[in-house]
């Protein structure tokens, strides 16, 4: 008999989520970690003070998810901030024309509405599509279907290509059709002052998680499974396997035998996106007071186009704005001084000198992350929805994948994370267990 019936690869919101479950149930578990914290892509920087979300920041709609009860549970602060899922309105938000000029309230309703009209028509248009049709192909029939001038469809066709950036770190033609199929909100958008990575720590409150673990290999039969690390092999009678796709695709992790068709296939459709985050701390606002987000249009935008007021969550005047797909590889090699000064001229273009120097800066780097290798999963062209779920079957009641990839409603956040994480739990035990199981007997 081995010490544990159950190893865990990785404490992310998934692993921790499954970990915590079984624990709670009486199984002896044992998370192995690459890292020197919990969390994976949930990490919260605390320096000098200040608290700065690097990996996740939003709960993308707060109604009926298990990451909210949860959190509310644990007894986390959060700050309404309903503009994370590249919504076109709802919440106040400035455009600014080409030429830098804010759009007044009439042109941007124009703008907004033409959005609404040409969603509607979208939505049609990615039902039918057929297998292997982009993102960035349906978007083109849908105009061609509308038949609106050039003028008019140039500014929504720009909109939806930022959309795809934000939402997913991926240019719209690199994009299955279906990629944004469940981008849908329900309720408000939440923010964590106090960072996100409390999450994490609450979760993993009582659990036998061994840091600076990094998996290398595993190998199963029918009857086990051992993961080899740095510090000796761990073997049980199953494992839960809760690492980022990039990880599972890297030749530096080695499942053997190997995963089966079915799921290997669903691994291969799906890719790490590349997006980073830009804070830029300033010693003033020289933007606008009321507005949760700044839009830029036009040719200006190409990179920069979106910049949001992340000051009441940071307690300083801050803008986060990202680095999506191909500007995220473009700048990749550039040094975080001249991406901020990238991000400094386009802001030049909409406040001319009263932009004021940033007094810190922070720029993610998942890309070069070996533990991540991105930022989060998206559909390739030509993989179908149900890819997310096929990887989460159970491979003989011995290997369990978990993670955001493979949860099909909602991957890519940490809802995702965190249902699949329950479910690899569900699967193991074979019933069902309530998700307040995660926080009875919680102590602040
Ligand atoms: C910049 C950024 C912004 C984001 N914004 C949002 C947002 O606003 N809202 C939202 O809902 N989601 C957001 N996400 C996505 C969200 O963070 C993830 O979907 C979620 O945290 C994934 O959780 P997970 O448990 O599946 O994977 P992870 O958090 O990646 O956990 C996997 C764990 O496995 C570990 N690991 C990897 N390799 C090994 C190995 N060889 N051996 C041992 N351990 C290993 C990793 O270190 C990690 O701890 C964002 C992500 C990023 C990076």
């Amino acid at each position: 008999m081995t010490d544990f019936d159950t190893l865990i690869v990785g404490a992310g919101i998934a692993g921790l989520t499954a970990a915590r479950i079984l624990t709670g149930q009486g199984l002896r578990v044992v998370v192995l970690e690459a890292r020197d914290r919990v969390g994976g892509r949930v990490w919260t920087s605390r320096s000098d003070g200040e608290i700065v979300d690097f990996g996740a920041s939003w709960i993308h709609g707060v109604d009926g998810n298990p990451v909210a009860d949860t959190a509310r549970a644990f007894g986390m602060r959060t700050v309404e901030f309903t503009v994370g899922s590249y919504q076109p309105d709802g919440r106040p938000i400035a455009y600014y024309s080409p030429s830098g000029t804010r759009l007044s309230d009439e042109a941007t309703q124009r703008f907004v509405s033409d959005i609404y009209v040409f969603n509607e028509q979208f939505a049609t248009t990615i039902a039918a599509s057929e297998a292997n049709t982009s993102f960035g192909e349906a978007v083109e029939t849908t105009f061609t279907q509308l038949k609106w001038d050039d003028d008019r469809a140039m500014r929504v066709r720009e909109f939806l290509r930022h959309r795809t950036e934000e939402q997913l770190g991926v240019w719209l033609d690199d994009l299955d059709a279906h990629g944004l199929d469940d981008d849908a909100i329900d309720g408000d958008e939440v923010v964590f002052p106090d960072g996100y990575d409390e999450l994490a720590t609450h979760l993993a409150q009582g659990l036998d998680v061994r840091l600076e673990h990094v998996v290398t290999r595993v190998t199963w039969t029918p009857r086990g499974a051992t993961a080899e690390t740095g510090h000796g092999a761990f073997s049980a009678d199953r494992i839960v396997v809760a690492v980022p796709i990039g990880v599972l695709k890297s030749p530096e992790f080695v499942i053997d035998p190997p995963l089966p068709e079915h799921h290997s296939q669903a691994v291969d459709r799906l890719e790490m996106n590349a997006f980073e985050k830009v804070f830029l701390r300033f010693p003033h606002k020289f933007w606008d007071d009321d507005v949760y987000a700044i839009r830029q249009q036009g040719e200006a935008g190409r990179w920069w186009h979106s910049w949001y007021d992340v000051s009441d969550a940071h307690g300083s005047p801050t803008l986060l704005t990202f680095a999506a797909g191909p500007c995220a590889r473009e700048t990749r090699e550039w040094s975080d001084e001249q991406i901020a000064n990238s991000v400094l001229d386009a802001l030049r273009g909409l406040f001319g000198d009263h932009v004021s120097e940033p007094d810190r800066v922070h720029v993610t780097r998942w890309q070069d992350d070996p533990y991540s290798r991105g930022s989060y999963s998206y559909m390739t062209v030509g993989s179908n929805r149900k890819d997310h779920d096929d990887l989460s079957l159970p491979i003989e009641n011995v290997v369990y994948l978990s993670g955001e990839a493979t949860w099909t409603d909602d991957p890519s956040t940490v809802t995702g994370a965190l249902k699949s994480g329950h479910r690899t739990a569900e699967q193991i035990l074979g019933r069902r267990v309530p998700y307040d199981t995660l926080w009875a007997g919680h102590n602040e």
